[in-house]
């Protein structure tokens, strides 16, 4: 696990000069590299005579491989990428595609099918894929094109002159545990950049850095989150063709909380499932991993996986603030894209394209910025003018207030769902404002003995009898021990 600490101070650092940093090599970071390497080539066949370089162009990705940290259900809306490169599908790791799906809302051994597939859920015509092995697939088109992609390097800090950002500083290797130089130690080096662009999925460490710094999150709503807990499965054949999607609302979670689960499934008998479980929930002791073991335990879920077995599973959070939580995204020297800006539709739950998009509207302004050899605000905020004149804000627009809708429960949350599908994302109101995530949490003794909730009761009462004979191992058991204890 790579962790971030602050860095030695009173170390000489390598310093290293670049045109261009970009921070994060997932959807957004890539498709920014290989834009801009585009629009580079294309200058550069036009006017041999004023070439633009690639050589200065880095993309820093803290995980040892492309793809390795990128995690997600995965349906790929094509949208961004039929923009950014054209016929696609011929080469790209596809894995099928969406042919029918369903929803259903679960009851505790139940099920019912929802009459129609809401439109927001309707697939037809995305890709089921690996977004490890997709992220990989662009991260190699972003090396033959030309751009050095540095793996197992983190940008640690940011490097300011004055209020400009003009770089980052990589991560101090060979640290110890105390923070103490090894005899390994190699001091990070300082990356002076003309632009910073930050594309570092949620709650990036430099963007929570230039956020503060600048106050970005001044006027917005703030940015709440899910965590999605994944399970890769390869089941008995004839379970689930490739290309089905299904998602389910109700059990495990109750109508106070808001969440769900997808299941996938993809070519060889594999099947994506998850659970996303919003971060603010009331009870303390509810968790997102247990909640999708509970799923599991469900008689249709259950049946889905009988006799296969899990291969990978893993966690990541998602931006669920929607438009209003999204801060100012460019500045002097930086820009923010993908997950780290917030662009996710929460609704479709989905942010690839979104984030594929972003990061080749940034790529549009850099080059104009190299271009110029002007990287100040006024020449990068015209990112900002680039998003709002994109379908990535036509798609956000109508759903700005979704999320928030949900702050009261699930009931309240279709209403005001409902209202919005009807007033153009507007609802009730013309802003919903938002508390922070970890705001909704009650104290144990604020809560009714049973969290409030059948479900969770259920899901608490069948955690302890499975659990009594061994220690407690996490949070949730021994919340539940200290429960019954009292
Ligand atoms: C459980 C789950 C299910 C989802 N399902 C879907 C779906 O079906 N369809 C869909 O469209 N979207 C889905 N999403 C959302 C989608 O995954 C994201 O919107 C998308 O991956 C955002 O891309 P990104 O490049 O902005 O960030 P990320 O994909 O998070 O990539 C960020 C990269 O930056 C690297 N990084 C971070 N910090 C640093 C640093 N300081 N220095 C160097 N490198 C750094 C990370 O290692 C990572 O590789 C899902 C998300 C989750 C969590």
């Amino acid at each position: 696990m790579l962790i971030f600490r602050k860095p030695l101070e009173n170390i000489d650092r390598p310093q290293m000069e670049a045109d261009v940093v970009i921070v994060g090599g997932g959807p957004a970071g890539m498709a920014c590299a290989l834009r801009l390497s585009q629009l580079i080539d294309e200058h550069n066949a036009k006017n041999p005579g004023s070439p633009l370089s690639k050589e200065n162009v880095y993309l820093l990705e803290k995980s040892r491989e492309i793809g390795q940290h990128c995690l997600s259900g995965a349906l790929l809306d094509p949208r961004a990428m039929r923009e950014l490169l054209p016929g696609f599908e011929k080469e790209a790791p596809i894995d099928a595609e969406v042919t029918k799906e369903a929803v259903y809302f679960l009851t505790r051994t139940g099920k019912f099918k929802f009459p129609i597939t809401p439109p927001p859920l309707r697939a037809h015509g995305n890709y089921v894929i690996s977004i490890n092995r997709f992220v990989k697939w662009l991260g190699s088109k972003v090396e033959e094109a030309g751009i050095t992609v540095f793996t197992g390097f983190a940008g640690s800090e940011l490097l300011f002159d004055g209020d400009r950002v003009s770089g980052v500083q990589t991560d101090d290797k060979g640290v110890d545990k105390h923070n103490q130089p090894k005899s390994n130690f190699e001091p990070g080096y300082d990356l002076k950049a003309k632009v910073t662009i930050l594309a570092e999925g949620p709650r990036g460490s430099l963007t929570k850095q230039l956020v503060k710094k600048f106050s970005l999150d001044k006027d917005r709503n703030p940015q709440t989150y899910g965590v999605g807990v994944k399970e890769l499965w390869e089941v008995p054949a004839g379970r689930i063709a490739p290309g089905e999607v299904i998602y389910t609302m109700g059990w495990p979670l109750t109508s106070k909380e808001y969440g769900g689960a997808w299941i996938y499934g993809s070519k060889d008998n594999i099947v994506s499932l998850g659970f996303v479980t919003d971060l603010g929930y009331r009870d303390p002791r509810l968790d997102p991993q247990r909640v999708l073991q509970e799923f599991k335990k469900h008689p249709y879920i259950a049946g889905l996986l009988a006799g296969g077995k899990m291969i990978r599973y893993g966690a990541k959070s998602l931006p669920y603030g929607g438009w209003w939580a999204i801060p100012p995204v460019a500045g002097d020297g930086w820009m923010i894209v993908g997950d780290s800006a917030g662009f996710l539709n929460s609704q479709r739950l989905k942010g690839i394209h979104l984030a594929i998009k972003s990061g080749m509207l940034a790529a549009e302004t850099v080059f104009d910025a190299l271009k110029k050899s002007d990287s100040s605000a006024a020449t990068l905020n015209d990112f900002q003018r680039r998003v709002e004149n994109s379908w990535i804000k036509e798609e956000l627009w109508r759903v700005r207030n979704f999320h928030q809708g949900f702050e009261h429960g699930l009931w309240a949350g279709m209403l005001h769902a409902g209202l919005q599908q009807i007033t153009g994302g507007r609802g009730l109101y013309s802003r919903y404002s938002a508390k922070p995530s970890h705001a909704h949490m009650k104290k144990l003794a604020e809560l009714p003995a049973d969290g409030g909730s059948t479900s969770l009761l259920t899901c608490i009462t069948r955690a302890r009898s499975t659990k009594r004979t061994s220690p407690p191992t996490s949070l949730f058991t021994t919340r539940i021990s200290a429960n019954s204890a009292a």
